[in-house]
């Protein structure tokens, strides 16, 4: 049975409203009870400040070596990885790690009936989001609805061809772009927890940017994570204890800009071609592991409220916490 923990009304009477922030989650560990003392480190990866916390220092570097390894093979702004050769060139042979995460963007595609889409690249492209953030609202420019309809065509990771046993992606058409922006931080954090717990540690804290892994308790007691009221960037609005566990957010208000009073977030609804335009603010998944989290967080977001809190359901040990004005 799924464990889903949905928090809705669907009468617009008093919402309970939850949550929460993405990318600035806060977290610090409950107890000084430990034996060993604990060292956090910090490397700008991935576009984010990525924290290691644990009692093992070169475990730490080798969790951190993994990451920046991920990210090597999967960015799109480092043009020899191997999606921006794939995205390049239309085929490649690609490592394991690749097709790991390929195949599961596709299974989250299928599972989630293309709100996640890694195809979504052209498009994030075109919005312009990351750019637009930082311009004048003058000089802002809001793609041309035809614009838009024509690249719908070609959006679908259903034009993705994977042969597994000889690990070769095919991207069908010439128009393909794939983006892992929605998966490849979540993978990369569990990347990071495998390399920590091969390494003997048993106790660690990794924290991608708001996407992270509690691995064991901190001490005697569990890791707490508390998430960022969107609204006051220092208040924390509520907080978990947790252990073994993953968290990801997606939301509206940290990747956006705005145009003519109107917010366009950095998430895309691939059935529209249009920034994700609905009530909610935030919605931060609980998972076993961060790939998971994290491609649902965006998932659900797409989604909105209801059916978002569907496909929550399908999956066993997955809690959501959704903010929503
Ligand atoms: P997140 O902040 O984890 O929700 O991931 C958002 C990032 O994933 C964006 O910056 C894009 O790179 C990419 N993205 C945007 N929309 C989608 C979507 N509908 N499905 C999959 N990836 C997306
Ligand atoms: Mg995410």
């Amino acid at each position: 049975m799924s464990n889903t923990n949905y928090f809705s009304n669907k009468h617009g009477l008093s919402r309970f409203l939850l949550l929460v922030t993405g990318c600035c989650l806060l977290v610090t560990g409950l107890s000084a009870c430990s034996s060993k003392p604990y060292f956090t480190q910090t490397r700008l990866i991935m576009g984010t400040v990525v924290e290691i916390t644990a009692t093992d220092k070169s475990a730490i570097e080798k969790a951190f070596s993994e990451i920046e390894r991920i990210d090597a093979l999967m960015s799109i702004y480092n043009p020899n990885s191997e999606i921006s050769r794939l995205n390049k060139q239309h085929e490649l042979k690609v490592s394991p790690d690749t097709l790991y995460v390929l195949e599961k963007a596709k299974y989250f595609y299928e599972k989630t009936e293309g709100a996640f889409d890694i195809t979504v690249g052209p498009l994030v492209k075109l919005w312009n989001i990351k750019e637009n953030m930082y311009k004048d609202a003058d000089r802002i420019r809001v793609p041309a609805k035809d614009k838009i309809d024509k690249m719908l065509s070609y959006i679908g990771s259903n034009f993705i061809d994977i042969d597994a046993e000889k690990s070769i992606i095919k991207l069908q058409g010439n128009n393909l772009v794939l983006d892992l922006g929605g998966i490849a931080k979540g993978y990369a954090v569990d990347k990071a927890v495998e390399e920590l717990k091969r390494c003997g540690v048993t106790s660690a804290l990794v924290n991608a940017g708001g996407d992270l892994y509690c691995l064991g308790k901190k001490g005697w007691s569990y890791w707490t994570i508390g998430l960022q009221d969107p609204y006051k960037r220092n208040e924390i609005s509520r907080k978990f204890a947790l252990k073994n566990r993953a968290v990801a957010t997606s939301g509206n208000y940290e990747q956006f800009f705005i145009y003519q009073n109107k917010r366009y977030s950095h998430i895309i609804d691939p059935r529209t071609g249009y920034p994700v335009d609905n009530n909610i603010c935030s919605v931060s998944v609980f998972a076993g592991d961060c790939l998971t989290a994290d491609v649902l967080a965006t998932a659900i977001y797409v989604l909105g409220e209801e059916q978002g809190g569907e496909l929550a359901k399908q999956f066993n040990d997955v809690e959501i916490k959704i903010m929503a004005r």
